[in-house]
């Protein structure tokens, strides 16, 4: 390993297990340059955000909150599609879904209806519209597409 590590069944495992309170493996635990705990969550940190993660610090997780939220800026919170007609679909912060329109994976933002497991990328949103973002920042109602207060969907 790449790592300092400690043989196997070593007893300095305990007290380990002890300082960060560990309760089930595998566990991650960062720590700062002076030996300071920074999180013992860094595995679902990385698990969530991969080597983006690193430093595992609140403020690079605010930087990576500001980055997504930058990246949802313009999208509207609420639309249409008519691969699911039934329901408006909300925009919404997810871990990961499998999208409903093209079966390719997605996370950080999708639009979903909660009472059908109906989930699907942005991208695929709007992509008959060619990019989302262009589509929706532009004043006023894009090419084809209607809004009805904060919904907005394509018109067939
Ligand atoms: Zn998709
Ligand atoms: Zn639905």
């Amino acid at each position: 390993m790449p790592w300092l590590a400690l043989p196997f069944e070593d007893k300095r495992e305990q007290s380990l297990s002890r300082l960060f309170k560990v309760d089930g493996i595998p566990l991650l635990a960062a720590l700062g340059p002076t030996g300071k705990t920074v999180t013992i969550e860094a595995r679902g940190l990385i698990m969530a955000h991969g080597a983006d993660a690193f430093p595992f610090t609140d403020e690079r997780m605010a930087e990576i909150e500001a980055k997504f939220a930058d990246m949802a800026k313009g999208w509207p919170d609420k639309v249409k599609n008519r691969l699911h007609e039934e329901h408006e679909l909300v925009l919404t912060r997810s871990r990961g879904y499998t999208c409903d329109g093209c079966d390719g994976e997605g996370k950080v933002w999708g639009y979903n209806c909660e009472e059908c497991n109906f989930d699907i990328h942005p991208e695929c949103v709007f992509k008959a519209s060619g990019n989302g973002k262009e589509v929706v920042e532009e004043k006023g109602n894009p090419e084809g597409w209607v809004c009805d207060g904060d919904v907005c969907y394509k018109a067939s």
